[in-house]
């Protein structure tokens, strides 16, 4: 059976652990699939906490109303009231909003309102699934990424530059336009050093695409490359960088481009590795990450600033699945596990872990899990919650 042993599991950048026995935790139900998987994952996670406390601990959940729940009752996608209740939360679970095209991103909107500026996905392989490639389990991969950066203007905007996103030169012709700052990459640098430390992590790789784009993309590499030469010894060679850790062993820094970095994952993949990246890159990279221990369906996301935290799966509203009770809700159980953890309430969060890995170990799949293995039919989502509840319970 699955150890709870990762350090990384219990190494939650600006943790805000809390006293209070009652915490009042906003969720948004979310579009789509939010519907099935929302209810599912706070009846394992409430499991979780009743059986880890013994009824001394509980969370006061506050349903706070955004996207296609907010629309239908006639207000705003993201009305003012849900805005007020997350800036004072210090952690939320959210689930999937949609983003119409060419509306403004609900989810993009949250972020900017409550500087959460940094994103952390982390890739675990319970392994109890044959992976795509047909090995028995992938070392973890956690990447990380500034959540504003290169594709979101809003920071240059408050510049006064007046550029937009995209714009239009002519009918036949449009310009993006992405940035990149300094501050921002030192920002992301420092907090991917701690939390590789702190983790354990072998190795630290930087994804970059400096080659193409020297005064944008080159930069970040370069400005990467500075701090981490003005804030660390690091002994440097023909592949890498190597800092010494005080555990005796050396974190390996390697600088690769999006090219190479997705070479390595099908050519080395016992690599355990920290990723880090920009908000461009970010996602497709955590998706052939995820795509390689099952999909988006069981990869959670934080959404972190030095005082909040938003909770959310990886994947979107999936709307062909919405309200059928098929959707995998582990990405968002998986959530909740990092919200836990952030509260400091760890034999919660080690329950929900184990309750999912045993699950999952036992067989019992959600169909975007069960078609990728022969010979199983796929259980529902509720069923999926129902059997961690069923081991938390008895555990
Ligand atoms: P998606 O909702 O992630 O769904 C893409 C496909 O992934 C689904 O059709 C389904 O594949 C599979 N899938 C995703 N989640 C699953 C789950 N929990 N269980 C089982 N299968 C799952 O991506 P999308 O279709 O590109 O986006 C739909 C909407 O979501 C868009 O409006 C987008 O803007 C929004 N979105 C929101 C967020 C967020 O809230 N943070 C993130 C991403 C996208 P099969 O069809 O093969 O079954």
């Amino acid at each position: 059976m699955h150890q709870v042993n990762d350090a990384y599991l219990n190494t939650e950048l600006f943790m805000q652990p809390i006293s209070e026995s009652q915490p009042i935790v906003p969720f948004i139900q979310g579009d789509g699939i939010g519907v099935d998987i929302m209810p599912v994952t706070i009846k394992v996670i409430d499991a979780a906490v009743d059986k880890a406390f013994n009824g001394e601990k509980q969370i006061q959940w506050q349903q706070v109303l955004a996207g296609e729940s907010a629309l239908s009752q006639g207000l705003d996608a993201l009305p003012i009231e849900t805005l007020e209740t997350l800036k004072k939360a210090s952690v939320v679970l959210k689930g999937p909003l949609a983003t119409m095209m060419g509306d403004t991103s609900v989810n993009a909107a949250i972020r900017q309102a409550l500087n959460l500026d940094l994103c952390r996905r982390n890739i675990h392989d319970f392994s109890g699934r044959a992976s795509l490639l047909g090995r028995s389990s992938f070392p973890l991969r956690v990447v990380m990424r500034h959540n504003e950066e290169a594709m979101d203007l809003s920071f240059a905007d408050q510049l006064g530059l007046g550029l937009q996103h995209e714009q239009a030169i002519n009918d036949g012709l449009w310009v993006s336009h992405h940035y990149w700052s300094k501050i921002h990459t030192e920002n992301l640098m420092k907090s991917a050093l701690e939390y590789a430390l702190l983790s354990d992590m072998p190795c630290l790789t930087l994804v970059h695409r400096a080659h193409l784009l020297p005064h944008t993309e080159g930069l970040f590499l370069q400005w990467a490359q500075d701090w981490l030469a003005n804030n660390c010894d690091c002994r440097i060679d023909n592949q890498a960088w190597w800092l010494s850790k005080d555990q005796g062993s050396e974190l390996k820094i390697q600088f690769l481009s999006v090219e190479a970095f997705l070479q390595q994952c099908l050519n080395q993949p016992n690599l355990s590795q920290l990723v880090v990246t920009y908000c461009r890159y970010g996602d497709a990279v955590s998706d052939v990450l995820a795509a390689q221990v099952g999909g988006i369906g069981v990869v959670p996301t934080a959404h972190l600033s030095a005082s909040q935290a938003v909770f959310e799966p990886s994947h979107g509203t999936a709307p062909k699945h919405a309200g059928q009770d098929k959707a995998n809700p582990t990405s968002l159980i998986l959530a909740g596990e990092m919200l836990l953890r952030h509260l400091g309430w760890n034999q919660a969060a080690d329950l929900v872990h184990l309750g999912v890995a045993n699950a999952i170990e036992q067989r019992m799949l959600t169909m975007d899990l069960a078609k990728q293995v022969e010979g199983i039919n796929p259980i529902s989502c509720s069923e999926f919650g129902n059997a961690v509840i069923e081991f938390i319970r008895n555990h």
